[in-house]
């Protein structure tokens, strides 16, 4: 099984091909064409399985194809549990998308708002983000979901454990209707079965 075969367009299997992976691993092999196609995905999968890759790969085939991001807007947001995840997430979205005329950001709390409000003024294509600094954003207007396609909560199982839920509801409840949905999870819970239920339709369901 190599990368060539899951849907990926040239610069991004260049990306990845810089970073000496050769082999998709299996939630790659398994959420990559399911994402590209469109579909809803609802993933159990620990770190180090290569699932931020998983999502990010397709996510960015997606967004590659279509119109240019607006002031303020987003195109793609992944809601993580902490700082360090955010950041972490934002550095393999920047390095996949180097080949790609494609923008990214992140924002997280502890740190001053004002440049984060600064650069979501240019729009980013993929916006990572911790719920509570999102929400602070919104409710400033600094960001704007009309141009939102794709949603990815990671590691939702500790964003719930973190009590994010109500900012988690919050920020759903501001996005378009019409958008793909990925959820990854370590684990699955009733709290995360019932936050999937209202929110993947039709997934693709990925155990790894
Ligand atoms: P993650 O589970 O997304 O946190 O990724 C865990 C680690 O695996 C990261 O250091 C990635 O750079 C690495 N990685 C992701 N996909 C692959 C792959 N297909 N082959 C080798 N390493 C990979």
């Amino acid at each position: 099984m190599s990368f060539d075969s899951l849907g990926l367009s040239a610069p991004l299997l260049k990306a990845v091909a810089n970073q000496g992976y050769d082999t998709p691993s299996p939630i790659q092999a398994q959420a990559i064409p399911a994402v590209i196609a469109g579909k809803d995905v609802m993933a159990a999968a620990q770190t180090g399985t290569g699932k931020t890759a998983g999502f990010t790969l397709p996510i960015l085939e997606r967004l590659s194809g279509g119109p240019r991001v607006k002031s303020n807007q987003v195109r793609a947001l992944v809601l993580t549990p902490t700082r360090e995840l955010a950041a972490q997430v934002a550095e393999s979205v920047a390095t996949y998308a180097k080949h790609l005329p494609l923008s990214s950001a992140v924002v997280f709390g502890g740190v001053k708002v004002n440049p984060q409000m600064m650069r979501l003024r240019q729009g980013a294509d993929v916006l990572v983000a911790t719920p509570g600094r999102l929400m602070d954003l919104y409710n400033q207007k600094a960001v704007r979901f009309d141009q939102l396609e794709v949603l990815v909560l990671d590691e939702a199982d500790r964003m719930l454990d973190m009590g994010f839920i109500r900012d988690i509801r919050k920020i759903i409840a501001v996005l378009p209707k019409q958008r793909q949905n990925l959820l990854f999870s370590a684990t699955f819970s009733d709290e995360i079965r019932a936050l999937a239920k209202g929110l993947v339709n039709n997934p693709v369901e990925i155990s790894v």
